[in-house]
């Protein structure tokens, strides 16, 4: 074993004359947090100290309420719906664009998602669809604010309040939006976030849920271990004992092992103080591209409303219908003819994720009568797409790294208009 560890921080690659970096970002106290940990020789269980503090940390950035971690986004929302009571044949609402995940946690418990179309300029939940499909068969609604924005909870709260339904927020792409000053996670039963390597705050993989409701969360934290009763802390036999967790115990409940992985809560515990301040920078470097959208030939991007803060997980830059009738070009074309264009600039750019879920062949039984190819998320998706990369995204690089790949998009986005005149 070689006396001194070399902590070697991911490489960063050149893009002109520029270097970008690689997320997550880690430094050399990112290695020695994970080494201390594996010294440990604790590599696993409940109550861990690594664990605790992980916990912790997140708890008094997020203000208030309890966390408990999860090995994913996806075993967040389903041990969410769990803790709710949601169960086989429950119908659950969730929009119709986001990560399959989001509609996978119902399925995968056997409830059965409805899905629900989207506002076509925040790419969040339609607030009169939900109004539409909250029938009394509904058990839970997950809303998702999608690549950073938060959705309307004041009048998606006060449909559900009206009928008794829980609602469930995926904040996977939205760690550190604020709607009305309070940060997403926190705005309904239980807040849900990945900690999956594209995400804004990165374990590799991992994620957790925050609640204030204490019994929520106790009974989140003993499905994540196998539906035991599970203390908070690691405890020793005559103290388990003493508080009335008896060591070989009886699963209470329907549970699994959804717990994260004490390596990840090591990794990513640190960079956690610097994500807002990351996020301030990347708000800082879109400013220009919000401002001035309406000057930009054919551009549309999500306008976060006064009440709102947008953390850009995904930038995605829509493509004006003008574009069609004005050159006379099919949409599929102008979008591809742009792609092509900004890739050759040295900004890629993905359709991630399309179509949306109602017509992927795995949703289509959960699809019902409507013709999801006329809805406004579909025709959203369709002349949309999402710049930057995920392995050098914006929100990895130096401020003034952050603008000028802002303001090359702006240019490449003119330039490109221009040349088909
Ligand atoms: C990434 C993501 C998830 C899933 O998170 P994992 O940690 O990858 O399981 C869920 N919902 C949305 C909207 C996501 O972007």
């Amino acid at each position: 074993m070689p006396s001194k560890p070399n902590f070697q921080v991911p490489s960063a690659e050149p893009n002109g004359t520029r270097t970008l970096h690689r997320w997550p970002i880690l430094t050399g106290e990112n290695y020695r947090k994970v080494i201390a940990c594996i010294s440990s020789g604790e590599l696993s269980g409940s109550g861990l100290e690594v664990i605790n503090e992980f916990e912790k940390t997140v708890e008094n950035w997020i203000g208030g309420g309890h966390v408990v971690s999860t090995n994913s986004g996806t075993t967040a929302l389903m041990v969410a719906l769990l803790t709710l009571g949601v169960g086989p044949e429950d119908v659950v609402l969730v929009p119709s664009y986001t990560w399959s995940a989001t509609a996978f946690a119902a399925t995968l418990i056997g409830a059965i998602p409805r899905f629900v179309d989207i506002d076509s300029d925040t790419y969040n939940l339609s607030t009169e669809a939900v109004a539409k499909a909250i029938t009394p068969d509904v058990k839970a609604i997950i809303v998702v604010h999608m690549h950073g924005l938060s959705c309307e909870m004041d009048e998606i709260t006060a449909i559900a309040r009206e009928k008794g339904v829980p609602i469930i927020e995926d904040c996977a792409q939205a760690h550190g939006a604020l709607y009305k000053k309070q940060y997403v996670g926190t705005l309904s039963d239980i807040g849900c976030f990945s900690m999956q390597k594209s995400k804004h705050f990165s374990a590799g993989d991992g994620g957790f849920l925050v609640t204030r409701n204490a019994a929520l969360a106790q009974k989140a934290r003993d499905i994540c271990n196998f539906g035991l009763p599970t203390p908070k802390h690691n405890y020793h036999f005559e103290e388990g004992l003493r508080e009335g967790y008896a060591v070989f115990r009886e699963c209470e409940q329907i549970g699994g092992m959804f717990r994260l992985n004490p390596l990840s809560a090591a990794l990513v515990i640190d960079q956690l103080e610097h994500l807002d301040q990351r996020i301030e920078w990347l708000q800082e470097a879109m400013k220009p591209l919000v401002a001035e959208a309406a000057q930009v030939p054919f551009l549309k991007i999500t306008q976060p409303g006064s009440h709102q803060t947008h953390v850009w997980h995904k930038i995605r830059v829509g493509i004006d219908y003008g574009a069609v009738d004005h050159y006379g070009r099919s949409m599929a074309d102008i979008r591809q003819g742009l792609r092509n264009t900004l890739a050759r600039s040295g900004i890629p750019s993905t359709l991630w994720t399309a179509p949306i879920l109602p017509l992927q062949k795995v949703f289509r039984p959960y699809a019902g009568t409507i013709d999801w190819t006329k809805t406004a998320g579909h025709l959203a998706i369709e002349n949309s797409f999402i710049v930057f990369d995920e392995k050098y995204p914006l929100i990895a690089q130096d401020p003034s790294t952050m603008t000028a790949l802002v303001s090359k998009l702006r240019q490449v986005w003119s330039d490109y208009f221009a040349s088909l005149e």
